[in-house]
């Protein structure tokens, strides 16, 4: 049996360390476009912001550590067709030469690419110009190249979501004066624009300009400055900068599936089963370019690191026979902006209303801890909910080391687990004063709901 996948991040990886872990009699080769196979492209930020080095620290393992798992990486390697009646990948190398390699099953892990969200110039000028996307290892050692070589004094960063937010303070660490453009009315737009405003604070806190309400139409060069325009509340609106990175979300790379006849669905993303089966014989696919099970959603798109570790090692076991399902995503995700955490786990309310539910969302500022032990910090945070009590989602935003991420966590596995806003609040959650409370935040928020919450009429109870 040979199992072939192609791509080398966290799709293509965990599926062939899953199939090898299972059966190590299972011949399987990874076919990677570039030379950088398993790193963690979540880490880019931390290698260009300084805290991380050298850039082989992202490694989550080396070629070696892969190669001793008994899996076979052809690098630098582009998978240019797939021949599904003929179960054969064409390939081409760096030196240009294509060859053939056949394979009993085949893994599609071509994840996502940058999106350029039709911004005039971004597809015309490049690192060269100091116009940089950042989606690859590729990417990151162009911009640090441009970093070190122009030494640039002011960036414009085009989009407020996680990725950019990290890369506003990477910059502002390398002593870059940073401008954030944010389409949306405020950052962080993935949160209530509440908690979003608490970001958006902390940005500034840090010298980080936002501005938001800000569509970006075009980037042009004169010189070494770059000009983005576009239009700020229907008005005119332009910024010159010496660097311009653009971060505005990704866009599945889907040729591949496509053109061996594979459907599209949710975000133009390749459509999938819950076993990664794409409907073509012998092919699966896991992803940034599959759609996503959401088990609250149903089918979306929702292309997260975490989501493609697990529908990789469902894809690896399924090809190679076995029976598992990707047993849905909650959208739960996280990120650290300066001294600030913000983080979030399945609906908020304007989603839950166009899910069919009919939820209230009730906001809470809680300490992490006890108050009489130093260094206690606030943790906003808001829990929608169904009617009948359903815990449908929830929104943290707390300082950096108030545990905001593992308490997301604890409100994702109570949905992923159907508990109800009461049944949280019955959790046996840990307590020491200096970590906690004897009712944790989580808890103490879930009772703010329970005690808010709209009658079955619709009015405050
Ligand atoms: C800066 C940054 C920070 C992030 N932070 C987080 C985070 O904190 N948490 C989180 O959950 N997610 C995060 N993400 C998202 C996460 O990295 C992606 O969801 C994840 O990498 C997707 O993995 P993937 O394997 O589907 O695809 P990708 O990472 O897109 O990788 C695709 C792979 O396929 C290869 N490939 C593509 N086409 C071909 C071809 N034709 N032939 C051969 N090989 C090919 C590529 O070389 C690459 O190896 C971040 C992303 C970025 C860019």
């Amino acid at each position: 049996m040979h199992l072939l996948a192609i791509g080398g991040s966290d799709a293509g990886i965990s599926a062939a360390l899953r199939a090898r872990e299972l059966d190590p009699t299972v011949e399987v080769t990874v076919v990677v476009a570039d030379a950088y196979p398993n790193f963690s492209i979540c880490g880019i930020p931390y290698y260009l912001s300084g805290d991380v080095h050298p850039w082989q620290a992202l490694a989550h393992r080396t070629i070696a550590d892969l190669e001793a798992t008994g899996m076979r990486l052809r690098l630098d390697t582009l998978a240019t067709g797939i021949d599904v009646a003929g179960r054969r990948l064409t390939v081409r190398d760096a030196a240009g030469s294509e060859s053939r390699i056949a394979y009993d099953e085949l893994i599609v892990g071509t994840g996502a690419a940058a999106s350029r969200a039709g911004i005039a110039g971004l597809d015309r000028l490049g690192p060269a110009d100091g116009v940089h996307v950042l989606h690859s290892m590729g990417d990151a050692f162009a911009l640090e190249r441009d970093l070190d070589r122009r030494r640039p004094r002011t960036a414009v960063i085009v989009g407020a979501g996680y990725v950019g937010l990290e890369m506003a303070e990477a910059l502002t660490a390398r002593g870059i004066q940073v401008t954030q453009l944010q389409r949306g009315q405020e950052v962080l737009s993935t949160l209530d624009a509440e908690l979003g405003a608490l970001v958006h604070d902390e940005l500034a806190r840090h010298g980080v300009e936002v501005v938001t309400r800000t569509r970006v139409d075009a980037i042009e060069r004169d010189g070494a400055a770059l000009t983005v325009t576009g239009d700020r509340d229907g008005q005119p609106f332009s910024r010159t900068a010496d660097l311009v990175l653009a971060v505005v979300g990704v866009r599945p790379n889907t040729a591949l599936l496509e053109q061996a006849g594979a459907v599209l669905g949710a975000g133009g993303a390749v459509v999938v089963d819950e076993a990664m089966r794409t409907g073509l014989p012998h092919v699966h696919a896991a992803g940034d370019g599959v759609v996503t099970h959401h088990r609250l959603l149903g089918v979306t798109y929702l292309p997260l690191g975490t989501t493609a570790h697990k529908q990789g090692r469902v894809a690896g076991e399924n090809a190679i026979g076995g029976d598992a399902r990707f047993a849905g995503s909650l959208g739960t995700q996280v990120v650290k902006v300066f001294d600030l955490v913000a983080a979030r786990t399945g609906l908020r309310e304007h989603e839950a209303i166009a899910a069919g539910h009919s939820p209230a969302t009730v906001a809470a500022t809680v300490d992490d801890h006890k108050a009489y032990y130093p260094g206690a910090k606030p943790i906003e945070l808001r829990i929608t909910g169904d009617d009948d009590g359903a815990l449908l989602g929830a929104q943290l935003v707390g300082a950096y080391g108030t545990e905001t991420a593992k308490r997301v966590d604890t409100f994702a596995t109570a949905i992923h687990a159907g508990m109800s806003i009461e049944q949280l609040s019955e959790l046996d959650l840990s307590y020491t004063p200096p970590l906690g409370s004897p009712w944790d935040a989580v808890q103490v928020a879930a009772q703010a709901w329970s005690r808010c919450r709209p009658d079955r009429s619709g009015h405050p109870g």
